[in-house]
C-alpha cells in the first residue's frame, strides 16, 4: 500500500479496496421501522423488555390436567374427568382448573392456573361433558413455560447483528416495531455520454442505450439502497459540472459512469476536481475497470466508474458496494472470495489482474472447479448475465494450467442457477 491516502499511478485491486474501506464511514444510527430494516445492522444491544413467553401456553390441542388426577390411569384403567370449560388462543385469562376436572385448551392458549400438563387430544376419548384418559400425565408435558426462552433484561440482539428475517421476527416477538440501524446511503448515479439514450426510444445512428443506469440501480436496490437519484448527462463540461454538484449535495455516495479515461471528451476528473473532491486514487491495475477514479468530499464518497458496462459492474461490485456495506455497518465489507481449481488453462499477458466471468461447480473432492466463460470483452454483459462467478486471474504475464488454484466470487449477481 502506498503511504498516505492518495495514490497517483495504478494501484493493485487489493490496495484499492483497502483505500475504499479506510475512507468509507459508517452512517449515524437512526430508528427504522422493522419492515424497512431487512439486511441492515442493529446499531446497539437490544435488551428484552419482558420475559418470553409472556404466559405459559399449550403447545398442543388437548386437555389441561393435574398430574395427581391421572396418577392411576392406564389403558386397562381409563380415568374420566369432567370438563370444566374451554380456552383457545385469544385474549382473556383462562378459567382456573378445579381439582378433579379437565379443561379443553387449544394450541397457543394460556394454560389455566392449577394445570400441570396438557394431554394431547388424540390420546383421549372425548365425551360431551367428560374426557377419558388412558395413561398418567407427565408434569409439564405440552406446556411452554412463561419466561423459558428469554428473561426480561437479557440481550435479545447484540449490536452488529444483521437483521435477517428471524432477527426481525424476534424483535417483533417482543413487540418492537422499529429498531436503531445504520441507514443505507443516499446514492447519486450520473451516467454520461453524448451517445446515450434511455432504453425504449428509437435510436439515431451512433446512439446506444444507457444500460448501466438500470443495471446499477438494480444492484444498489439489491444491496438495500432505496434512495437513488439517477441522472443522464451529455459530455458537456458545464452541464456535467452542474449535475454532479447537485447530486453530491444530496447524496452520501455519488457514482458517475464514463468519462474517466483519457479521451478528449472524458471530463469527469476535471469535474471532480473543480467540485473540490479530493482524489484518493485513479486507475487500478485490473481488467476490466482500469480507469476507476475514487475520491472523497467531506464524508461523501465519489466513484468515477469507467463507462464500459462490464467494467462499471466489476468496479461497482468490488469497490462501491464494499463502501455501501461499510456505510450500513457490516463487519465484512469486501467481497468474499472462495478458492477453486481451474478447469482449463488461462493466460494473462498483461501486468494487471484479470477479473474474468465464469462458472463454478462442486468438484469430486469437496472443492470447486471454475471455468472462464466466453465473451470477456469490456462492453459485453451477456457473459455476466449467463454465468455465475467472477474469477480472479493474478497479474501477468503468466499462464495458469488446468488444475491451478484461483480465487472466485460465487453467485456474482445471482447469475444462472
Ligand atoms: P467512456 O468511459 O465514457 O469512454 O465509455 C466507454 C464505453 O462505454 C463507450 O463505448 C461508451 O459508449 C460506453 N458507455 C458509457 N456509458 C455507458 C452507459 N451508461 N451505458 C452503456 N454504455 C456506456
Ligand atoms: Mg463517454
Amino acid at each position: 500500500m502506498r503511504d498516505g491516502v492518495s495514490a497517483s499511478g495504478p494501484i493493485t485491486p487489493r490496495e484499492a479496496l483497502e483505500m475504499v474501506l479506510r475512507t468509507a464511514r459508517r452512517a449515524e444510527p437512526e430508528d427504522c421501522p422493522l419492515e424497512d430494516c431487512a439486511g441492515l445492522v442493529c446499531a446497539g444491544d437490544i435488551p428484552a423488555g419482558r420475559d418470553y413467553p409472556f404466559f405459559s401456553f399449550s403447545s398442543m390441542d388437548g386437555y389441561a390436567v393435574r398430574v395427581a388426577d391421572l396418577e392411576n390411569a392406564s389403558a386397562d384403567n381409563p380415568v374420566s374427568l369432567p370438563l370444566a370449560g374451554e380456552k383457545r388462543a385469544a385474549a382473556g385469562a383462562p378459567p382456573a382448573l378445579p381439582p378433579g376436572f379437565t379443561l379443553r385448551v387449544m394450541t397457543g392458549a394460556a394454560v389455566p392456573a392449577g394445570a400441570e400438563a396438557v394431554v394431547m387430544r388424540e390420546q383421549t376419548r372425548e365425551g360431551e361433558s367428560a374426557i377419558t384418559f388412558f395413561g398418567p400425565a407427565v408434569m409439564g408435558a405440552n406446556i411452554n413455560r412463561a419466561g423459558e426462552e428469554i428473561a426480561a433484561g437479557a440481550r435479545l440482539l447484540a449490536a452488529g447483528t444483521v437483521l435477517t428475517p428471524p432477527a426481525l421476527g424476534l424483535l417483533a416477538t417482543l413487540g418492537h416495531s422499529s429498531v436503531s440501524v445504520y441507514p443505507p446511503p443516499k446514492v447519486g448515479l450520473l451516467t454520461t455520454g453524448d451517445e446515450l439514450v434511455a432504453p425504449g426510444v428509437d435510436l439515431l445512428p451512433g446512439q446506444i442505450y444507457d444500460s448501466i443506469a438500470p443495471m446499477l440501480s438494480a444492484a444498489l436496490r439489491a444491496a438495500g439502497v432505496a434512495q437513488i437519484e439517477a441522472r443522464r448527462c451529455p459530455d458537456d463540461p458545464a452541464t456535467l459540472q452542474a449535475a454532479f454538484r447537485d447530486l453530491l449535495a444530496g447524496s452520501d455516495i455519488v457514482l458517475t459512469v464514463g468519462g474517466v479515461s483519457m479521451g478528449d471528451y472524458d471530463h469527469l476528473v476535471q469535474v471532480f476536481e473543480s467540485a473540490g473532491v479530493e482524489k484518493i486514487f485513479w486507475k487500478v491495475a485490473q481488467k476490466p475497470g482500469k480507469p476507476l477514479w475514487f475520491g472523497r468530499a467531506g464524508g461523501k464518497l465519489v466513484f468515477g466508474l469507467p463507462g464500459n458496462p462490464a467494467s462499471a459492474l466489476v468496479c461497482f461490485s468490488l469497490y462501491a458496494l464494499s463502501a455501501v456495506r461499510s456505510f450500513i455497518g457490516l463487519r465484512e465489507c469486501g467481497p468474499r472470495w472462495l478458492e477453486g481449481t481451474l478447469a482449463q488453462a488461462v493466460e494473462n499477458r498483461e501486468a494487471r489482474v484479470n477479473f474474468m466471468r465464469g462458472d463454478y461447480a462442486p468438484d469430486s473432492v469437496g472443492g470447486y472447479s471454475v471455468q472462464p466463460a466466453r465473451g470477456q470483452v469490456s462492453y459485453m454483459l451477456g457473459s455476466f448475465a449467463a454465468s455465475r462467478a467472477l474469477l480472479e486471474i493474478p497479474s501477468g504475464p503468466l499462464r495458469l494450467e488446468a488444475g491451478a488454484r484461483v480465487r472466485f466470487l460465487p453467485h456474482f449477481w445471482g447469475g444462472r442457477l
